[in-house]
């Protein structure tokens, strides 16, 4: 059988977007050293690019960048292939709406992760741009998340973000940015909702205290 090779200018158009979007992740301290992983699907083949392993998110470069197809193929690279490699080619096999995959390991989200609880959606903008935030635990031996963990998550069409119990986060969009923006959104609601929390137990309020809120559309539909 022969294998479609990606577009050149496709895959360097696509690579490029790849390295700005993982130096923005890198540079907003989402993710330092070599852990997480993004990728993107190429549309002239079916593959991903994906970034290998043991290459930090600063130091991505047209040249360490691979090609993953996604019949499971790895174009020749010397470098090694992500340990997360099968579970971004089997969320874009199950997801055809998912064209990029932003995973790190932000901090105040695996915070939440790591205590067990999933991140609140409390704010209007996740709760519109996100909706819920699964918390996906460990694999049954303890290990990192797989895609056996993973893809049952994310067969739900709605879901678009999740965060990985002792691990990290995953982001998924249309484009790099729109998965980036909600890595950034994630982070961003961690820290709010950890800020909110340490507020109400120092001044002994509860959540009962708190105002209801909900979307802008639900408030024009409260206006009517
Ligand atoms: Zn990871």
């Amino acid at each position: 059988m022969s294998r479609q090779a990606p577009d050149p200018c496709e895959l360097e158009a696509k690579k490029d977007a790849l390295i700005a979007t993982a130096r923005r992740c890198f540079d907003r301290g989402l993710q330092t050293n070599a852990g997480g992983n993004l990728s993107v699907r190429l549309a002239s083949a079916e593959a991903i690019v994906i970034k290998p392993s043991g290459v930090g998110f600063a130091e991505c470069t047209r040249d360490n960048l691979q090609v993953a197809h996604l019949d499971g193929h790895l174009d020749p690279s010397p470098f090694k292939p992500s340990k997360d490699l099968d579970f971004h080619a089997d969320l874009y096999r199950i997801r055809p709406d998912i064209n990029a995959i932003v995973h790190c390991h932000s901090p105040w989200a695996t915070g939440y992760a790591s205590a067990g609880m999933e991140i609140p959606c409390l704010t209007v903008q996740t709760i519109e741009k996100i909706g819920r935030m699964p918390l996906i635990p460990l694999s049954a031996n303890g290990g990192p998340q797989t895609d056996v963990e993973i893809s049952p998550v994310f067969r739900d069409t709605s879901v678009r973000a999740a965060v990985l119990a002792n691990h990290g986060t995953i982001g998924v969009g249309k484009t790099l940015m729109a998965a980036q923006y909600l890595a950034e959104i994630i982070e961003e609601t961690a820290h709010i909702a950890f800020v909110r929390d340490t507020l109400m137990a120092a001044h002994g309020k509860t959540h009962a205290d708190l105002p209801k809120y909900g979307t802008a559309m639900d408030a024009a539909a409260a206006a009517e």
